[in-house]
């Protein structure tokens, strides 16, 4: 360093006063700590559901872009007050719509880090240590998740892009297999591929034949049994009609609903004998793994040909977290792998873009890393655990209330509940408005927020914990929300 400063100061750049000047970082990112303290601490006082219109926000945001730059630390203030009541309080306890996680503080802090550090993740070459944590990443969700040691795996941004690197691998394997290298060729002319799945399936599969070009109506649904689950006398009638088809067969580990699961210790043995590659869709369902209690649920799951699950829901990792896990590691990296003159090379090293669909992107696996050593395997298990209890005192607890009528109990961490419109002669058509009605009272009320689902043609409140903060408390402040807002449209307890 000396050698540098005595060089440096022969020119007429000091380097010594650089160095002692104050950090450009340090205000701005104290300031920010401040804020995103605020933000959590007030997890569970304010209203849980977003307070500002549309029209407020575009008015505040949607300013003329300024031609001079502005202060760091300015730049920050006016994002916090300019997006003031429209930030969700999806990162605290009391959040129950869709399928959504909270932040781990290990993972937060890791996904901070993982800025500072700005590691471009598309190769070991650009940062060492971050293509090494994603090789420890992989290995242990492998392990938890209670999938085969042996299979390839990515980081993606997500699960709708771990279905496309998932499937990107299938269409690569079972092309190959007719002699078409789709790699070089493309889709033009080659054989179609079809998928099968019960109509449980969830949108982003269709999004990933849009992107592989398979199409959406390579996806056949068929009806799905009462218990949510795709049928083997279905399967097994839909194989033998198109013997020589090209065949992906997509099964549910957990749907967005009811959290069903497809029985795989039956249905992937029979999709091997029609010679069919199959496809769990994990998303959130694949972590019920980790946890002993639940994991008979996903009996003979190590036996598909690929997974793709999410880390930014159940794992609870900031966002832009999934992983894709692919049986056929030849297939999976024929599908990615790129391979240009100007790469460097490292032999025995993990090239992330190998496995990725993506090229520069976030080292995500820094985030992934901490959430895991900040749990361990007990946590993660007692994290599963509480979140099923929690969703079960829930629905019960709901359906419980007078107007309210249970559709579906917990066996994981998603369940389902109606209400009924109280005025004499409501039809079931009022009972979906009124259902409607009640999510919204609740997210109104800023106690909770639900939402809902249009499931075997009814509406309904789906319930869904996927949070490590939800304890009793917000069971219990959620349950009297819905109770409040049935009381004040006539129903009494
Ligand atoms: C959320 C979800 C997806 C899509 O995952 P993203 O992380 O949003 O891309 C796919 N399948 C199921 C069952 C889901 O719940």
């Amino acid at each position: 360093m000396d050698f540098f400063i005595r060089w440096f100061s022969g020119a007429s750049i000091n380097l010594k006063e650089i160095m002692s000047k104050p950090s450009h970082f340090g205000p701005v990112l104290e300031n920010t700590l401040k804020y995103a303290l605020q933000h959590l601490d007030a997890l569970k006082t304010s209203p849980v559901a977003a307070s500002a219109s549309l029209q407020s926000l575009r008015e505040r945001l949607c300013k003329p872009l300024n031609t001079a730059g502005i202060p760091a630390e300015q730049v920050i203030d006016d994002l916090v007050a300019d997006t003031a009541g429209g930030i969700m309080g999806s990162a605290g306890g009391r959040f129950f719509g869709w399928v959504i996680g909270g932040a781990l503080p290990a993972a937060l802090a890791a996904d901070w880090l993982t800025s500072a550090w700005d590691q471009n993740a598309a190769s070991y070459s650009c940062g060492p240590a971050e293509a090494v944590v994603e090789e420890a990443c992989g290995t242990w969700l492998k392990d938890l998740l209670g999938l085969p040691a042996h299979a390839s795996f990515a980081l993606t941004s997500g699960c709708q892009m771990a279905h496309v690197t998932a499937l990107a691998a299938a269409r690569n394997a079972l092309l190959q297999r007719c002699g078409w290298h789709v790699e070089r060729k493309g889709l033009f002319g080659a054989p179609p591929i079809r998928i099968l799945s019960s109509d449980q399936f969830h949108g982003s599969v269709t999004r990933a034949t849009r992107l592989l070009g398979m199409g959406t109506e390579a996806v056949i649904g068929l009806p799905a049994s009462p218990t949510g689950q795709l049928e083997a006398e279905a399967l097994e009638q839909a194989l033998q009609q198109a013997p020589d088809a090209l065949t992906i067969v997509l099964l549910q580990a957990g749907d967005l609903n009811i959290g069903a699961y497809d029985r795989f210790s039956e249905l992937i043995p029979l999709a091997h004998r029609h010679g069919a590659w199959v496809h769990v869709d994990g998303a959130f369902g694949l972590w019920a793994h980790a946890s002993p209690r639940h994991q008979h649920v996903l009996k003979g799951v190590e036996l598909a040909d690929s997974w793709a699950t999410d880390g930014h829901k159940w794992l609870n990792v900031p966002y832009d977290s999934g992983f894709a896990f692919v049986a056929n590691v030849d297939a999976h990296r024929s599908a990615m792998s790129y391979e240009a003159s100007y790469i460097t090379h490292n032999d025995g090293v993990r090239e992330q873009k190998d496995w990725n669909p993506e090229w520069s992107r976030r080292g995500r696996g820094i985030a992934v890393y901490a959430a895991l050593r900040q749990l361990g395997r007990q946590g993660v298990a007692d994290l599963v655990d509480a979140c099923c209890e929690s969703a079960h005192e829930l629905v019960m607890g709901i359906s419980a209330l007078p107007g309210a009528q249970l559709i579906w109990e917990p066996a994981v961490n998603q369940g389902l509940v109606r209400f009924h419109d109280p005025r004499p002669g409501s039809t079931e058509n009022d009972h979906d408005r009124y259902t409607d009605a009640i999510a919204a009272a609740v997210a109104a009320s800023g106690e909770a927020f639900f939402s809902n689902t249009t499931w075997r043609g009814m509406r309904c409140m789906r319930v869904s914990v996927c949070n490590w903060q939800t304890d009793a408390q917000d069971v219990g402040r959620a349950v009297a929300a819905v109770a409040q807002a049935l009381e004040r449209t006539g129903w009494r307890r």
